[in-house]
């Protein structure tokens, strides 16, 4: 037997209306940003009261200093490599060989397609 199809109301990343499932748009000035609390939101679609809890999440983004930078690719042909430990953006050009080089073979190696590209 099939699931029927529901929304989850807990952790969207916009609130969504529990009566009429509407998704807002431009909410973000009556959020709280605390995490836990409440606020009370009105629905633009069914004009209908609902509170809203604000649930925060952290994500993490290093950058360390690298002798040889390790180069992964882009999501696109035209973006370039990023190093994966300083987070320097090197174009294809830059590289051994190409027009304008900038590094020698010994100061970066590339370590492969972004996990993106490999699904
Ligand atoms: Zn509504
Ligand atoms: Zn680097």
């Amino acid at each position: 037997m099939k699931r029927k199809d529901y929304i989850d109301y807990h952790g969207n990343t916009s609130p969504i209306c529990p009566y009429c499932d509407h998704k807002l748009e431009d909410w973000h000035e009556d959020v709280s940003y605390i995490e836990d609390e409440q606020a009370q939101l009105t629905c633009p679609n069914c004009e209908k009261e609902f509170s809203c809890k604000t649930l925060i999440s952290h994500s993490y983004t290093t950058v360390g200093d690298c002798k040889v930078h390790k180069l992964r690719k882009g999501y696109t042909s035209a973006s370039p490599y990023t190093c994966q430990v300083c987070a320097t953006e090197v174009y294809e050009f830059f590289l051994e060989g190409g027009k304008y080089q900038k590094y020698t073979k010994d100061q970066y190696e590339i370590i492969g397609p972004s996990e993106e590209e490999v699904i």
